[in-house]
């Protein structure tokens, strides 16, 4: 009830597409009465816990934050959201978003801007602003993201609190709409790293509706989060990532945080990731190109909207899909298709995924030398609202420290540092090694 109520006096904020009034409370009361009639508490008993409206939850909306969706209902559960539910998790509802996941700053949802919890005339950051944003007010305890090149990571920074994204293949993505299939993995939003490394144990594992969820067993992540200490970490610090053009504010408060840990008895590595420059080209390729194909499916006839004013079928298609997609998702659509297209394949496709082997081979390598690769989350502090929306490539940049993870599949922390000059909130970035995220989280937490 206390969630709902802050829900409701944060209702002009709009971080909630569906709000499940009724239900957490019935929810709360079944959990209350099991425990009284003698049975045993999940993992996450009665914890209140945000989805984003790209993870289906049957019998609710997935809008994807999309006209295209407005009114479908999902009539399965993502595989994450039962095991958080056999875990006794309450879920309090559905959270605002980007587009189909595609954006940096949530200014690309059908259903409206979110506003940033520490400056209202900000961005809360993307796609997963509204996840940020309700577990940043105390609308949640924790929130469901997804993350395809930040998701879950840069709004996480843009609001003071630790948003994770798994190695690719530690949790199911059935029940996930897709964006990006080969980047795409479901993230956590915690105040903290412990309730992040509970939730993503709970979730964790191989799932037979997705084929590329992984074999790996899942370890006990708070275990491993004990084990790790100050004394003797070997944390990698590339150049690249503390460029000139840096926020000076940021720059400050990412090496203050650094050499804090330096000081307890961590080595700082100065390594080099000089390729660090292709990420965002090569991930806008590969990324359009996957959402070109898996949006396909969004044709006016199997899902959701469907044009009035079509006189036969190819019109049907063209018309739903001009009327109920927005301005970025169709200019991913473009982009993706241009760039798998016969004669440009070569050229754009296929160069992409050679730069992506390279990424993969550089940050192995470097992790075989450190234990850690750290950075800032986002080169500035949260922007203004509008301030990028007239230059996508501007707000793609946004992106330029999160997506290398995303293309090597590498699991990934944004935990909060402090905050700059004019009061805003400042992320640290820290990547680690395939299935090391309870070293990755134990580390982060020594950094909180
Ligand atoms: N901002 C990035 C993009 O627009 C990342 C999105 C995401 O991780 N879903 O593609």
């Amino acid at each position: 009830r206390l969630y709902l109520d802050r829900i409701d006096q944060h209702h002009a904020d709009n971080i909630y597409i569906t709000v499940f009034h009724q239900q957490a409370l019935d929810r709360a009361k079944a959990l209350d009465r099991k425990l009284v009639e003698g049975g045993n508490p999940g993992k996450l008993f009665g914890m209140p816990i945000a989805i984003k409206d790209n993870i289906a939850i049957k019998g609710a909306g997935l809008t994807c934050a999309s006209k295209i969706l407005e009114n479908y209902e999902s009539v399965y559960d993502a595989t994450a959201v039962l095991r958080l539910e056999e875990a006794d998790a309450v879920f309090l509802g559905k959270t605002n978003m980007d587009e189909f996941a595609m954006g940096s700053s949530n200014e690309n949802s059908a259903f409206g801007n979110v506003p940033n919890p520490f400056d209202k005339t900000r961005v809360p950051g993307g796609s997963s602003g509204g996840s940020a944003a309700a577990v940043a007010n105390g609308l949640a305890m924790v929130a469901l993201g997804s993350d395809t090149g930040g998701s879950v990571r840069q709004p996480a920074g843009f609001c003071n609190i630790v948003g994770l994204k798994p190695t690719y293949g530690r949790i199911s993505r059935y029940g996930l709409v897709a964006f990006a299939s080969s980047f795409d993995q479901i993230g956590v939003l915690a105040m903290n790293c412990d309730d992040a490394a509970l939730v993503l144990e709970v979730m964790a594992g191989k799932d037979e509706h997705d084929a590329t969820s992984s074999l790996h067993a899942v370890p006990d992540y708070r275990a491993g989060m004990a084990a790790v200490s100050v004394e003797g970490l070997r944390i990698g610090v590339p150049s690249e990532f503390f460029h000139e053009s840096l926020n000076p504010d940021v720059a400050r408060l990412v090496k203050g945080k650094l050499h804090e840990l330096r000081d307890r008895g961590a080595e700082l590595v100065d390594i080099t990731l000089p390729e660090s420059d292709y990420a965002i080209a090569a991930y806008y390729i590969l990324v359009t190109a996957e959402a070109s194909s898996n949006l396909a499916r969004f044709d006016g006839a199997r899902y959701g909207y469907r044009s009035g004013s079509a006189e036969d079928l190819a019109a049907m298609y063209v018309n739903s899909r001009t009327e109920a997609f927005g301005r970025e998702v169709k200019r991913r659509i473009m982009l993706g298709t241009y760039v798998l297209s016969a004669g440009y394949y070569d050229t754009y496709y296929k160069k992409a995924q050679q730069v992506r082997r390279v990424f993969q081979d550089r940050y192995r390598e470097a992790l075989e030398k450190v234990d850690v690769i750290a950075g800032p989350t986002s080169p500035f502090p949260p922007f203004g609202i509008g301030d990028k929306t007239g230059d996508p490539l501007e707000m793609y940049l946004a992106d330029v420290f999160t997506v290398p993870a995303s293309i090597v599949g590498m699991p990934a922390v944004s935990v909060p540092v402090g905050f700059d000059s004019l009061n805003l909130p400042v992320g640290l970035h820290l990547i680690c090694n395939f299935f090391e995220e309870g070293k990755l989280l134990g580390i982060a937490r020594h950094m909180q």
